[in-house]
């Protein structure tokens, strides 16, 4: 008899869209991925959820062994949600493994989104078999994960590797999504660079117009995305100096701009990190926008498993 292999629903909740998806134990997708709009409070979004998944499990061609949940916020060991930014209002304090397992009577694992991207990209993608990575992903907010021993790190609270709401070194009084001033995220982000877009030509226009000007020589545009490039590549390079990992991997909507945002990150990274760190390669992700999906199935296995993901 052949082994099937494990059947996960797997579920990326972000800022504006729900995705969900069949996925299985090996990372890859049995169907096609649904997105519909995130609610607006905390409430919805857990309703939003179980409607979601019950409705994929429904799909499923047999019965589905466990549920996988990508979320912002920082999400504890447990599945609850711990902290979450104004990106997702009323997100906090939830727990969504829980609640989710209650309601459908199947197993479920929650953890964060950019952490579930890491353990994707490190069983399938530009991490993969390495022992120390930093993964970063640059998209409406900022995130941040750690690979160390093969494994993903969580640490005490699920706090490992995000680096959002470091200081940014900047003055210019950018609030950020969790309220403090002048942290890395309002500059680094995606919306951060259209603000320094914004202030440098006036024009208010989405990330991917600014990468489409700036290949057709608006040279302010080239200036926003490498602003952004230069700040990050200089506090990936402190990070990497402190953790000394085999890579650093870049994702998420920031990573697929191209030069002059990648060159300038690049060129920071080596200038700010001490001594043989300047080696160390830094690399676009390898899996794109379902990586939080994946990464979010393979964590249910390996709880189900009673292995450790990553
Ligand atoms: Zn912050």
């Amino acid at each position: 008899m052949t082994r099937q292999n494990r059947m996960i629903v797997a579920l990326d909740i972000g800022g504006t869209k729900i995705a969900s998806a069949l996925v299985d134990d090996t990372g890859a997708r049995r169907s096609p991925v649904s997105r519909r709009p995130t609610p607006r409070d905390g409430e919805g979004i857990v309703r939003a959820v179980i409607d979601q998944a019950a409705a994929a499990k429904e799909r499923a061609e047999r019965p589905v062994d466990g549920i996988g949940i990508a979320t912002a916020g920082v999400v504890d060991r447990q599945g609850r949600v711990v902290a979450a930014t104004d990106l997702l209002p009323g997100w906090a304090g939830r727990d969504l493994a829980g609640d989710v397992e209650r309601a459908l009577g199947t197993p479920t694992t929650a953890l964060n989104d950019v952490h579930a991207t890491a353990v994707a990209e490190h069983a399938l993608g530009s991490a993969r078999g390495l022992e120390t990575a930093l993964i970063v992903a640059v998209g409406t907010g900022i995130g941040g994960a750690i690979v160390s021993r093969g494994r993903l790190a969580h640490g005490r609270t699920g706090l490992a590797g995000t680096f959002a709401h470091l200081p940014s070194g900047l003055d210019e009084g950018r609030r950020c999504a969790c309220g403090e001033v002048d942290h890395l995220e309002p500059y680094v982000s995606g919306p951060g660079m259209q603000r320094t877009y914004r202030n440098l030509s006036g024009v208010d226009t989405r990330l991917e117009q600014i990468a489409h000007a700036s290949r057709h020589g608006d040279a302010l545009a080239g200036e926003a995305l490498a602003s952004g490039g230069r700040l990050l590549g200089r506090w990936l390079a402190h990070l990497a100096t402190t953790l000394d990992p085999d890579a650093v991997i870049v994702g998420g909507g920031a990573a697929g701009t191209g030069d002059p945002y990648w060159s300038s990150l690049r060129q920071c990274f080596a200038e700010s990190a001490y001594g043989p760190v300047r080696e160390v390669p830094v690399r676009a992700a390898a899996l794109g926008t379902d990586a939080p999906l994946v990464g979010a199935a393979l964590a249910a296995v390996g709880a189900l498993t009673g292995s450790i993901p990553g």
